[in-house]
């Protein structure tokens, strides 16, 4: 089996200087990789499925601690990198050139995966939304193991009245158990960015019955989109929406931020589908 050279070594030796505009922070630190690779719980005989493997770090500690990875990378200067690590690990590693915006990560899986992703900040928010609104639920997806700047890991997993509490936290938490699994620091990373990281941890569970996904984006987004707003007001928009409040017994007269993820929840059934 090759050996596989040193981080550091491999983004000299392909030329991997960090492009801004593709969000390319690396992480180096091996310790600090396993830390977050160790998120997922046992990964034996799982697959992964990663979204920007760059230089390949936390690949490879994916990969030791014995999944089979799937990786979408964008930047075409990490494959010959990446292909080095896949005959390393024999094979167990598939990398994927492409947007992961526009891959079908079910489809790139065959299957149920693990997601694991220290992402680029500009796509990481999106690419959460999708995975939390997938109509199908449980999803495909089995968890998923996050690198985010640390202000957004604190609104995904942010509970009611606090400040960081809006349409993310509602999203992450109406029917999966979201934690932030660990804090990074900026030195961390190559170059550090000018903010700190977490890594949050999202695990589907079973939706709660009667509740239709699109009903609760849509009373969340105009819920948030006014979060100053009392619900009477923010929530006009929302056709049976004021209804909902009255036969629930919720004061029109509170904000969004107030309420709990249940109460959304028993908004959008009270709403119907
Ligand atoms: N996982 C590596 C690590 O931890 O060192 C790299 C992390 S770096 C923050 C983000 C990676 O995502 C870069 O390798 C970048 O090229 C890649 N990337 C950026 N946009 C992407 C996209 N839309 N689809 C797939 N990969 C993307």
């Amino acid at each position: 089996m090759t050996e596989l050279p040193p981080l550091r070594d491999v983004i000299a030796a392909h030329g991997l200087s960090a492009s801004k505009a593709l969000g390319q922070n690396f992480l180096l630190d091996t310790q600090l990789l396993d830390r977050i690779a160790a998120v997922p719980g046992d990964l034996t005989d799982e697959t992964v499925y990663e979204v920007g493997p760059g230089p390949g770090g936390l690949t490879r500690a994916l990969l030791a601690r014995g999944a089979n990875v799937v990786a979408v990378e964008r930047d075409r200067r990490c494959l010959a990198a990446l292909q080095q690590v896949s005959d390393h690990f024999d094979g167990r590693l598939t990398v994927i050139e492409g947007d992961a915006l526009r891959v079908d990560e079910a489809q790139v899986t065959g299957g149920a995966a693990h997601i694991v992703a220290n992402l680029p900040y500009n796509v990481g928010s999106a690419l959460l939304v999708r995975w939390l609104t997938e109509e199908r639920w449980p999803p495909r997806w089995k968890s998923a193991t996050l690198m985010f700047q640390k202000e957004v890991a604190e609104r995904i997993v942010a509970k009611p009245g606090s400040a960081a509490f809006g349409r993310l936290s509602v999203l992450a938490q109406w029917r999966s158990d979201a934690s932030i699994a660990l804090n990074v620091h900026r030195s961390a990373f190559v170059p550090p960015p000018k903010v700190m990281s977490a890594v949050v941890h999202i695990v589907p569970r079973s939706a709660p019955p009667d509740v239709k996904g699109p009903v609760i984006e849509q009373v969340t987004q105009a819920a948030f989109g006014q979060r100053r707003k009392m619900l009477r007001q923010s929530l006009k928009s929302v056709p049976r929406a004021l209804d909902a409040l009255e036969s629930l017994g919720i004061d029109p007269t509170r904000r969004a931020e107030t309420l709990a993820v249940d109460d959304f929840v028993a908004i959008a059934r009270e709403i119907g589908p």
